[in-house]
């Protein structure tokens, strides 16, 4: 064939669909799974949907991927929501992101978020540190830093925090001390609005029935059950049994048992890439707060989130929590009968050295009509928007 895709979640769907309204038939896409969607799968849980990869929500800015999109599940069938995202402080709830909304703290614990935001290595003209964790603190001001970002961080992506470089947080804004002592005697927040401002969620379904959706048009060109375990480099040939010109992976490279043909050196690479897993866990109670999602980053609770899912689905209850594998109880859960989901893939990490692998990695294997796409196939946290729009760049390029 043509074009064999690996994986069905956004990624593999959308290109595709890129392909079939291209007017190309000549593919197959091949998932492991037995549904499509991939992270952004949903299903019934207590009579309301259940992203089963977490809370998932379209945002509005891309308005040629929210068209893309929306040619499968009309506009009409979603709600628009402004978020309301919050953190709870140890006690404190505030409003998301943090450094816009440390004015809705008690007083004395404003004085020293601001004492240490005035101190901070990057407001002081102090060299930028190597380390995630110092970076954090020179960046953020201690308080912040200890109280927020070094816990949250270590209960979402592992305890590991200084295996992980800096250069993803580079677009952090800097936080300055004169708007954010000025937020605090104005008792009103600054600073730019964080991504998903403004989202949709699907009004009647969960996050993923857009992608269901997506599947159903690509009719019998997707294979499910069919984890791909080899790739023969050379020849471009999957599981010893597919053979194509182009091979588009969006599945986790690392996944993949047998990689023939491919350099030693590119090989020890995959080895390299890491990634955390994470555990969703439906709750049947309701909460008293109208935030779509809070984030926790008291070390004592487990979750590291939790998203309150009857104030972003019309008529249904309780609420849904995010945990990192590590810190779950699976023996526990199963033997209570709690229902959860377990992502084995869900956060690619941003290790030191991660990008230049991908880069060398990627230039090889296009060089050979093989091509990484997507969360996984560039390892990168792309939200499904993004992976959208790469997906349909690369089509039409
Ligand atoms: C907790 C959490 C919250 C998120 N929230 C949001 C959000 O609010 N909004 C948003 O836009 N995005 C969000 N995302 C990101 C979103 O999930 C991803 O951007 C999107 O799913 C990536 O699509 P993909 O196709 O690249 O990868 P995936 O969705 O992971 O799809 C990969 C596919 O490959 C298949 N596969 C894997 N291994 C194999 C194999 N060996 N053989 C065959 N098939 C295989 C998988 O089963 C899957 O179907 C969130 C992610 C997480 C973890």
């Amino acid at each position: 064939m043509k074009y064999l895709i690996l994986g069905a979640g956004p990624a593999g769907l959308t290109f595709a669909n890129m392909l079939l309204s291209s007017g190309e038939d000549d593919f197959l896409v091949i998932e492991k799974e037995n549904s499509a969607g991939g992270l952004c799968r949903s299903c019934m849980v207590d009579g309301s949907p259940f992203d089963i990869g977490g809370g998932h929500f379209l945002d509005v800015r891309d308005p040629d991927v929210t068209k893309f999109v929306f040619g499968f599940l009309h506009e009409d069938e979603w709600d628009r929501y402004e978020r309301d995202s919050r953190i709870d402080l140890y006690g404190d709830i505030i409003g998301s992101p943090i450094e816009a909304n440390i004015w809705q703290l008690p007083d004395k614990k404003q004085e020293r978020f601001l004492h240490h935001i005035a101190e901070a290595g990057c407001n002081r003209g102090e060299p930028m540190p190597e380390k995630f964790t110092d970076w954090i603190e020179w960046k953020l001001g201690l308080a912040i830093a200890e109280d927020y970002m070094l816990p949250y961080n270590r209960k979402m992506f592992g305890e590991d925090l200084d295996s992980l470089g800096t250069y993803w947080l580079e677009k952090l804004p800097n936080v300055s001390y004169e708007e954010t002592k000025r937020s605090c005697a104005e008792h009103r927040p600054y600073g730019t609005q964080p991504g998903h401002a403004k989202f949709f969620y699907p009004h009647s379904y969960g996050y993923g029935e857009a992608f269901i959706r997506m599947a159903s048009a690509l009719g019998d060109r997707i294979h499910y059950n069919e984890p791909v375990f080899s790739i023969d480099y050379d020849n471009r040939i999957v599981n010893g049994k597919y053979s194509a010109d182009k091979i588009i992976v969006t599945i986790p490279w690392t996944g993949v048992r047998e990689h023939i043909g491919l350099p030693g050196k590119l090989t020890d690479s995959i080895g390299k890439l890491r990634y955390s897993s994470v555990v969703i866990e439906y709750v049947p109670e309701n909460m008293d707060t109208k935030a779509h999602w809070i984030y926790y980053p008291d070390p004592k609770l487990s979750y590291h989130r939790i998203l309150v899912r009857h104030n972003f689905c019309p008529g249904s209850k309780g609420y849904w929590t995010e945990t990192n594998l590590t810190r779950f109880d699976e023996d526990k859960a199963a033997e209570e009968g709690r229902t959860y989901f377990v992502n084995e893939y869900a956060y690619p990490l941003n290790t030191i050295g991660k990008q230049e692998l991908m880069k060398e990695l990627l230039e090889y294997t296009a060089s050979k009509n093989i091509y990484g796409l997507g969360r996984w196939g560039e390892w990168q946290h792309y939200n499904s928007d993004v992976v959208i729009r790469r997906a349909m760049e690369l089509s039409i390029n």
